[in-house]
């Protein structure tokens, strides 16, 4: 049933009342009486859902009629987090559901935790797809994200002792009512076999096939403008069961082929920033790719009836390089099914496609070995032979040099041959862009530097946002309504007018009132974590936060050894007038990541120590948050104070946690790395603490031989906190624990850790006697909040959208 009374007119609570109470009977089968709170979560849902799919129905109609290009955003990872909060503020319908759920005895905010966090991804690369897919909506831009309908997705991290336990995340298991499924919607995918060649083009005869089959979810965007979908593949077997294999009493055999299908989409790699390098993710890569190309090209045949001319309705764009095989599989449906010459095709590919790039770190950049990926994609591998040989004599044409050649090549021949699927969506893209300014320039002048030489147009600079519907609006309501009154609401529709508060920043009423917001977020935070682990916080001490993955060049080593440094002062020096700190820590950490498993553990060892040591008098309090996503990140930026964004300079491509605690008025202490540069440009120097090495200095050092030992051996501070650490006072139950990862500083520290030590530590003494100064603080925290609404995702959309897709975004 749909609403038949518009929900923008009359009574909405009452209506909201009337069609929640049909829900409840008919969809959800409960009486109202004996319903449960996840009943009443389903109810919730589905009533919200009907006013949105009158919204999806409406802008799809329109977009066929007008004949819009539409954007398809190609990711494996979503990190969309909880749906409900987000869906009905967009939609302006919370206050009403509000009210409809008290009458019945509901809270709202109690029902909301019954929502399953829907972590499909990793970290940032995977959030970033999200806050794109409701900025897309925001701007009324018609948009399709693909993926994979994973169902397990990111594994739920458990703390055990202090080591880091994997469980498996089970989202789906009381069903997902957001979700369509489309079976209409399914396309085969294959896998092996061979190539024939019969005279009247090449066919492809696969091995063996899977069915990709869709499931949609709406996304609704700020103030229901647009509902875009999110389309996510599951996979099934043609032939789920052989009965006559079951008949014969083999029972597993004949659920093999089932298996098989089912493995491609049941967990997420969870690998971050590291190559999986497996055979299945190869598998899965493949599998989303070719169902989403399929579908795109499908779509545009059935509505135009040429696919000529779809780079004038379809801009495909490739969220790293996970689903860069889309150039060959692109390919292979123009010239194989459809017909088109090869140039015409590779035309039509290269207007289409256009590719984003997350990392630099040479480990991380996917490559496949040839053997297997010539076993699994017989025909992708010929196209992308004959693709390489064009662009190797474009290279040589441009007078390019063999070692030059060499680097471009699609095919890595150094040792073991490998597909190297970068230099494939480089080739295959009319547009290569960064996701901040110091990424895009080291893109040109490392990875990509023989490529940027051959094709000088095609790199150009995205730099990262947020959404500010989730990342402040939603996670942050008292500190909107401050805002609201102090420069009014026209910065909900435009977060860029944020920077009305500089004029406000020094107003000490002002300052007091968001202070107020703060304190009451760090209560709140601090129930939390009570319930959580047991450490109990004080709200007046600094919260100190470095939540994200756990990754040596994000550095948490760097942030625990200061920790113990501090530690050790305090103790030393019980007598001066430490300011109270709150350390906390979150992240998940790659299962086979050995290293950052020992990092989660250390944080843990430290945490026991230092919180049970009465001689800290409580002036320094250590936590570790377990299972860290998008629904805990929600709770704890909007109750930090200091935002430890500190990688080794040159290896975070942009990050996005950094612009979500400015947006919510944290002070940022960190290096001059990926969108912190220019975080600092917006804020002013003053507004922000930098510390260390440029990522200019780090490339010197590394080549003019780094002698971190030197080093530790010149810093007190530094030697005696890392052989704390090393000799077992914060793991006497297992004294060499640390040992080997201590060790690693000395010998080798290809993250800097040493070279930054003595800077950060200063840094963090500069940011005791700010904190000290309460009014010039929260003069900083404003100028922090005013200055960062560049850094809304519906910037960055809108740029994707004029340089490289475009379309005309319509403003918020
Ligand atoms: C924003 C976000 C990230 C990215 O954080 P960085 O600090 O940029 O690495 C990762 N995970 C979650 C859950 C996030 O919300």
């Amino acid at each position: 049933m749909s609403l038949d009374i518009p929900l923008s007119t009359g009574s909405k609570a009452a209506e909201i009342d009337i069609h929640i109470i049909d829900v409840l009977r008919h969809r959800v089968g409960k009486d109202e009486r004996a319903a449960k709170p996840h009943d009443w979560y389903t109810a919730t849902v589905l009533t919200l859902r009907d006013a949105v799919i009158d919204v999806w129905m409406e802008t799809t109609r329109r977009t066929y009629e007008n004949g819009e290009k539409r954007v398809y955003y190609l990711s494996l990872e979503f990190l969309i987090g909880r749906l409900l909060r987000d869906a009905l503020s967009n939609m302006g319908m919370t206050s009403e559901m509000e009210k409809a759920l008290r009458d019945h005895g509901f809270d709202l905010t109690a029902l909301e935790e019954l929502e399953p966090d829907a972590a499909l991804g990793n970290g940032g690369l995977g959030r970033l797809a999200a806050c794109f897919m409701e900025s897309l909506a925001s701007l009324d831009i018609p948009a399709y994200g693909y993926g994979i309908r994973y169902k397990n997705g990111m594994f739920r991290q458990r703390i055990d002792d202090g080591w880091q336990v994997e469980l498996p995340e089970t989202w789906l298991s009381h069903g997902n009512p957001w979700e369509f499924d489309r079976r209409e919607s399914s396309y085969r995918v294959g896998f092996g076999g061979e190539v024939m060649d019969r005279g009247e083009g090449v066919e492809w005869l696969p091995a063996e096939q899977v069915e990709a089959s869709a499931f949609d979810t709406p996304v609704v965007g700020w103030q229901g403008k647009r509902v875009n979908t999110l389309r996510l593949w599951t996979a099934r077997a043609l032939d789920p069961i052989r009965l006559d294999a079951f008949n014969a009493g083999d029972h597993v055999g004949a659920l093999v082929e089932d298996a098989r299908a089912d493995a491609l989409v049941r967990v997420l790699y969870p690998a971050d920033s590291t190559p999986a390098g497996h055979e299945l993710r190869l598998r899965q890569e493949f599998f989303f790719t070719s169902a989403s190309i399929q579908d795109i090209v499908r779509r545009h045949a059935q509505y135009d009836g040429d696919v000529r001319t779809l780079p004038d309705k379809v801009a495909i764009q490739l969220n790293d390089t996970h689903p860069s095989v889309a150039v060959a599989e692109l390919m292979r449906l123009l010239v194989d099914v459809h017909g088109l010459e090869f140039n015409e095709a590779w035309d039509v590919t290269k207007k289409t496609i256009a590719y984003t790039n997350h990392t630099l770190l040479p480990e991380a950049l996917e490559s496949w070995p040839l053997p297997l990926f010539e076993r699994l994609l017989p025909r992708h591998m010929q196209i992308i032979y004959a693709i390489n040989s064009r662009v190797l004599r474009e290279a040589r044409r441009a007078g390019l040099s063999d070692q030059q050649i060499a680097a471009i090549s699609l095919i890595d021949e150094h040792g073991e041959r490998r597909v190297r699927m970068a230099n494939l969506a480089f080739v295959g893209a009319h547009s290569v862009n960064g996701v901040a300014a110091l990424h895009t320039e080291l893109m040109k002048s490392t990875v990509f530097a023989d490529l940027h030489a051959l094709y000088p147009d095609r790199i150009n600079n995205k730099t990262n946002g947020v959404t500010p519907r989730r990342w402040l609006h939603q996670c942050n309501p008292g500190l909107v309504s401050v805002l609201k009154d102090a420069i009014g609401d026209s910065f909900l529709h435009d977060a860029e007018k944020l920077t009305d508060l500089n004029a406000l920043a020094d107003d000490t009423v002002l300052g007091e009132r968001i202070a107020e917001v703060k304190r009451s977020n760090k209560v709140a935070l601090a129930a939390h974590i009570k319930q959580l682990t047991g450490v109990r916080l004080d709200p007046d001490a600094l919260f100190d936060v470095q939540i994200k993955r756990i990754h040596e060049y994000k550095r948490q080593l760097l942030n625990l050894i200061e920790t113990v440094a501090l530690y050790d002062q305090i103790r030393s020096h019980p007598e001066r007038d430490w300011v109270p700190r709150v350390k906390i820590f979150g992240g998940k950490a790659a299962s086979s990541y050995h290293n950052a498993k020992l990092i989660i553990k250390l944080a843990n060892d430290i945490a026991r120590r230092v919180n049970s040591d009465p001689a800290v008098g409580g002036l320094l309090k250590v936590v570790f948050v377990p299972n860290y996503n998008v629904t805990l990140a929600e709770r704890i930026i909007p109750a930090a104070d200091l935002s430890e964004q500190i990688s080794t300079a040159g290896m975070e491509a942009s990050g996005t946690g950094n612009m979500k605690f400015a947006l919510n008025g944290a002070l940022t202490i960190g290096t001059l790395d990926g969108a912190n540069i220019e975080i600092k440009d917006h804020v002013g120097d003053d507004n922000i603490v930098i510390f260390g090495l440029t990522a200019e200095e780090v490339l010197s050092r590394r080549s003019n031989g780094y002698n971190p030992r030197a080093i530790i051996e010149g810093s007190r501070e530094l030697r005696q906190a890392i052989s704390a650490i090393a000799s077992g006072v914060f793991s006497p139950d297992d004294p060499h624990r640390y040992a080997s990862l201590m060790g690693g500083l000395y010998d080798s520290d290809w993250f800097m850790v040493a070279a930054d030590f003595d800077s950060y530590h200063a840094a963090q003494r500069s940011i005791d006697t700010r904190w000290e100064d309460q009014k010039a603080w929260r003069a900083s925290a404003i100028r922090n909040i005013a200055n960062v609404g560049w850094f809304s995702s519906d910037r960055t959309i809108g740029e994707y959208a004029r340089d490289i897709w475009g379309v005309v975004p319509q403003p918020t």
